[in-house]
């Protein structure tokens, strides 16, 4: 048995992916003594190895964690990440005709009035800037190739919101060794049976190698098979199959074609017929992936798509394909067994809100499991907090969908109001006349913010409104002034911020 009997909380948490390391290494560091912890995973089973993209929420996660950033950077392939740049979306190629947008992470500027974007909608839509360009400068510092940050700011800090690309097994593997150097014991084993009581608890997991495991809470982070939640415990995926169509990938890695080709500080995500193709550059390799949904499209077309984006011949490059059923488990905290990661549910990589989910998951347990008295009791809270970030990242990823002018059958289906969830239809509505604000979502169940919306929204040439005109405006004057003052400090910060590639590979360097 491999508890130390400190006393704490018996937490065994099955797997050890990105889902099952990050929650051993914050509950270790959130709980202390309070908590004995114990990760038991399969390395024969492996992990996932996907999920490169991350939230700027990783940042103070990491911070949390006592991570260093350049040790981080160096362990994990990692790369710095300003958002995302969509290509295609609104439109098919045509030509030379493509469109494209960012929806970067830093906020919009505001002025002395508050939010610039009346202004913005205010102007003609033939001579303003585009959207992200206008209101902030970090769409123009990313497409310059420049970093977010200096070499001087600090751990995970710097002038522009930022989070990393990174290599999905690298980060597993530095999050292992951070949590076992915090005193989290590691179990290399398989569960072959899961125990489940006559009232419906867990009541211990039997391994090949180390017999049986009992814990006070058990924390299921299996990915995809769900052993404890799934598997023993028959709570089912709750399925938005019928909002967000893609079910499948095609992933690639691939080597830069000259070791100091420029890095891209953003994710470039680019809409096909049957969905889209990720695009993200690591320290020594891209990694790419297909997405798409099998209901519109085969899977050779889509290798096809692949390997026409990426100009090579079928079976020049090694592939790997994945399936996903879009969706959560309702129920994800049930007794005294919580899942977490893909074990709890995934809906598709685009936004990258995998790991986003994970790191919410983990600080919610941390604060709601009470120290003593019965695990089961924050169940409730935690399901409805869960099932509400789902249901609003359904929202905001069916946003990018819904608003595309393309013809394609995959696309119609997304644009058909009877395929939006519930409340979308509203919220366009009321942006046709005014744009995304605050007061639109409760916060505590967001993983984005009305900005993220106007990012989308605007950059897919969505029109609000501005019913009053500019003449009815209180501050035109002092608007124009500060999209002035935004192109010239993006024209200073393009001076002042290092090529990306030369700030990775600097702090890479450092000891
Ligand atoms: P896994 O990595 O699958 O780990 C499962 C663990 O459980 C392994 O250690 C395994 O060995 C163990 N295990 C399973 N069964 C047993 C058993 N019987 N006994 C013992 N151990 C067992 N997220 C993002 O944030 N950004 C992205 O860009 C992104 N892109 C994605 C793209 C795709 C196509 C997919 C499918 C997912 C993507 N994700 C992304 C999600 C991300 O990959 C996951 O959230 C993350 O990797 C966590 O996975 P996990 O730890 O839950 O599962």
């Amino acid at each position: 048995m491999s508890f130390t009997g400190s006393g704490g909380r018996r937490i065994l948490i099955v797997g050890g992916g990105t889902a099952g390391w990050l929650t051993a290494a914050y509950l270790g560091k959130a709980l202390g003594p309070g908590a004995d912890i114990t990760l038991l995973e399969s390395p024969e089973i492996g992990v996932i190895g996907v999920g490169e993209g991350t939230f700027p929420t990783i940042r103070a996660t990491l911070k949390f964690l006592g991570i260093d950033e350049a040790a981080f950077l160096r362990e994990t392939s990692a790369t710095f990440k300003q958002g995302i740049r969509f290509a295609d979306w609104l439109h098919a190629p045509d030509g030379d005709r493509r469109h494209s947008y960012v929806h970067p992470f830093e906020a919009p500027f505001q002025t002395e009035f508050g939010s610039l974007v009346p202004y913005w909608l205010a102007q003609a839509p033939g001579t303003r800037a585009a959207f992200a360009e206008a209101v902030t400068i970090q769409a123009r510092v990313a497409d310059a190739g420049r970093a977010p940050k200096t070499a001087g700011d600090g751990n995970f800090d710097g002038p522009l919101a930022y989070a990393f690309h990174c290599d999905a097994v690298k980060l597993a593997g530095l999050l292992s060794r951070h949590a076992i150097a915090g005193g989290v014991a590691h179990v290399a084993d398989v569960v072959t049976r899961v125990e489940v009581a006559p009232d419906g608890a867990i009541a211990g997991v039997q391994t090949r190698d180390h017999g049986r495991l009992e814990a006070d809470l058990y924390i299921d982070c299996t990915g995809f098979r769900a052993e404890l939640i799934g598997r023993a415990l028959g709570e089912p995926i709750r399925s938005v199959r019928d909002q967000l169509f893609t079910d499948r990938a095609i992933t690639a890695k691939l080597p830069y074609p000259r070791a100091t080709a420029p890095l891209a500080s953003y994710t470039l995500a680019t809409a096909h017929e049957g969905g889209w193709i990720w695009d993200i550059g690591l320290a020594d390799t891209h990694g790419v992936g297909c997405v798409y949904s099998s209901a519109h499209l085969d899977d050779e077309r889509a290798a096809a798509i692949l390997h026409d984006y990426l100009g090579v011949e079928p079976g020049a490059i090694d592939t790997r394909s994945l399936a996903f059923e879009p969706g959560y488990r309702a129920r994800q905290w049930i007794g005294n067994c919580v899942a977490v990661g893909l074990a709890g549910g995934f809906l598709e990589p685009l936004e990258a809100t995998g790991i986003v989910m994970i790191e919410a998951a983990a600080a919610m347990i941390a604060e709601l499991l009470p120290p003593a008295g019965p695990v089961a009791a924050p169940a409730r809270r935690f399901n409805a907090l869960m099932a509400a970030r789902y249901d609003t990242i359904v929202t905001f990823l069916k946003l990018h969908y819904a608003l595309s002018r393309r013809r394609e059958p995959f696309w119609r289906d997304n644009a058909d109001p009877a395929t939006w969830p519930a409340g979308l239809a509203e919220l366009l509505d009321q942006w046709r006349y005014r744009p995304p604000g605050r007061f639109d979502f409760t916060l505590d169940t967001e993983t984005f913010a009305f900005f993220n919306y106007q990012y989308v929204l605007y950059g897919m040439d969505f029109g609000t409104v501005v019913a009053a005109g500019r003449n009815a405006m209180p501050g035109v004057a002092g608007a124009e002034r500060q999209f002035a003052r935004i192109r010239s400090f993006g024209e200073r910060a393009m001076q002042d911020l290092p090529p990306h590639r030369d700030l990775v590979e600097r702090l890479r360097a450092d000891p």
